[in-house]
């Protein structure tokens, strides 16, 4: 296994997962009762944008750079470069962090509420575990998150959100895998809300995720995806899609309301374009 998430930190599809990552946690809130956060390729927590796996492919510079330079923040983007904002606050000036998943979900979990975050490469793990010493609620296992969510659900606070964000070193093949272990999943926990992160170069290689989706979870799926490129070459990241099963309450206005700011100030040569499907 190869992947660094160090590289990619901060870039267009990290502003639209992590923006989403939001609005799902958020929804929670609305309950006094606690939840339970699942990240199953959580990463290493915290990322520098100064350090030199960012600065090689500088990703950030067309993604959460280009916000934190905007004078008025549109409201579907303004709770996630406020959180993006404080993190670098806390380093004074020049501070380049940028938070990960669970930095993200730090910033939104109550005390009442529990975080799980599975990581299976050892030096990643090590740095998400020092990142949580000091939040008990924060429980970071070295581990494949696929194989724990049989371990892990249902949580025992009975609501809650499963983040898969994997790094696709399987190229399409990983939708196999993802299928398989939400199959798996949702046998165990049905009423689970969940979010699949996937990147999008050859706009049909994802068709057949799409067709597993409506299948598994008739009426009960939310499709959000966000293009910086057309997705007619499988040579680069032509953009990415987020999957949503048990979407909060009309969940689409937000991800629509959302991918429509992201296309406003994240396109690229010229490009951008979004798509929302969900059940009729
Ligand atoms: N979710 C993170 C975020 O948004 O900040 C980024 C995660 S990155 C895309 C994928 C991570 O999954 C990498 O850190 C990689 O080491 C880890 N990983 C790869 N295979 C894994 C597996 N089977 N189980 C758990 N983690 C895995």
């Amino acid at each position: 296994m190869n992947y660094r998430h160090a590289y990619h930190a901060g870039n267009f599809a990290d502003v639209y997962k992590h923006a989403t990552l939001i609005a799902l946690l958020e929804s929670f809130k609305a309950k006094a009762t606690p939840f339970c956060y699942v990240d199953t390729h959580a990463g290493r927590g915290v990322y520098d944008l100064d350090g030199e796996r960012a600065l090689k492919t500088r990703e950030a510079v067309d993604g959460v750079l280009r916000l934190l330079a905007l004078q008025s923040v549109p409201a579907p983007l303004r709770a996630y470069v406020d959180l993006v904002r404080s993190l670098r606050a806390q380093d004074g000036a020049g501070g380049q962090r940028y938070p990960g998943s669970p930095l993200v979900a730090d910033g939104l979990l109550r005390k009442c509420d529990r975080a799980v975050l599975c990581e299976l490469q050892a030096d990643e793990a090590r740095a998400l575990r020092s990142l949580f010493r000091h939040r008990p609620s924060f429980h970071v296992h070295q581990r494949d998150g696929y194989e724990a969510l049989g371990a892990l659900l249902p949580p025992r606070e009975k609501r809650g959100l499963v983040l898969i964000d994997p790094p696709f070193e399987a190229q399409k093949e990983e939708f196999r895998v993802i299928e398989q272990a939400l199959d798996e999943a949702l046998a165990r926990w049905p009423t689970g809300r969940y979010a699949v992160w996937y990147p999008i170069k050859l706009g049909r290689d994802i068709q057949p995720f799409h067709r597993w989706l409506k299948r598994r979870c008739p009426g009960k799926w939310l499709i959000g995806e966000f293009l910086v490129h057309p997705d007619n070459t499988g040579e680069r990241l032509n953009g990415c899609g987020l999957a949503v099963i048990n979407p909060p309450w009309q969940f689409e206005r937000t991800l629509d309301a959302l991918l429509n700011v992201l296309c406003r100030h994240l396109g690229q040569d010229g490009f951008a374009d979004r798509r929302v499907h969900f059940p009729d």
